[in-house]
């Protein structure tokens, strides 16, 4: 109880601190969707990132050189995940390793009922229930801040499976605030996810990321980056999807986004 009362004093005390002028400088720089944010979401945006700032420790990987501009570009990204709502900022988070590019890692991959392919792959970004950190790239990283419209942020990915723990499983499922919100998730959920699916196995052209189609937690995190990149196509496909994120964000991204869309374009441009 105390303990929660110092968390949270001490949490308001880092949004209210003055923000740095060199850090407010490389979010300009790097993030793009920073400046199309409502004055109101800037400012809370910046109070956010103190705090991650303070409370999450970064490590940098294979000779990587962690300096601010990374940990501001990284901080400003994930943090956009939590404007609006109350939030615990990633409780189960204590360390973002980063690697300069891709890293390789060993993996064994189920291909067929008893058939296993191990082998050595690079990957972009991974986070994991019980691991207490997440990995990313700063290649992609970067690459994902500045394109804000292309549907992929290895940042907005990862930090949505972080969301996705904060209620014990990773199953796709982050916490809801009500019954009937988890029951309408559970539905509209279920049947996204089926069609992705079919859509992956019959070679159909999907707005979604197919990498979605390989479980309901990849699933919730491929949508996230569609709902943040690609709001109005994303809208126009899966309007009940689109529907489940803003309610669960509490915010509307086709307000900030980018994303050149018009109504009847194919999924496949
Ligand atoms: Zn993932």
């Amino acid at each position: 109880m105390i303990f929660e009362f110092l968390k949270q004093w001490r949490r308001r005390r880092l949004r209210a601190r003055s923000f740095p002028k060199e850090w407010l400088k490389l979010i300009q720089r790097h993030v793009v969707f920073f400046p199309r944010l409502s004055g109101g979401d800037r400012v809370e945006l910046l109070g956010h990132v103190q705090v991650f700032l303070a409370e999450k420790r970064f490590e940098g990987c294979g000779g990587f050189a962690i300096t601010d501009e990374v940990r501001v570009t990284i901080a400003a990204q994930a943090c956009l995940l939590l404007l609006h709502r109350r939030t615990d900022y990633f409780p189960g988070l204590v360390t973002i390793l980063v690697y300069p590019l891709t890293y390789m890692v060993e993996e064994k991959r189920q291909i067929g009922e008893n058939l296993w392919e191990e082998g050595t792959v690079s990957r972009l970004g991974e986070t994991g229930r019980r691991m207490g950190s997440l990995v990313l790239s700063w290649g992609a990283v970067k690459h994902g801040a500045a394109d804000p419209s292309d549907g992929k942020n290895v940042v907005l990915h990862e930090f949505a499976h972080q969301l996705d723990f904060e209620n014990e499983a990773a199953d796709g499922v982050p916490r809801l605030s009500t019954r009937e919100q988890q029951i309408a998730w559970a539905e509209v959920m279920r049947s996204e996810y089926a069609s992705l699916r079919a859509a992956d196995e019959s070679g159909i052209p999907t707005l979604l990321d197919t990498y979605g189609a390989t479980n309901p937690a990849e699933f919730f995190a491929v949508s996230v980056e569609a709902f943040f990149e690609q709001p109005r196509a994303l809208r126009a496909h899966h309007p009940k999807l689109y529907a489940e994120l803003r309610t669960y964000f509490q915010q509307d991204p086709m307000e900030f986004s980018a994303e050149s869309f018009t109504e009847g374009q194919p999924v496949s441009t």
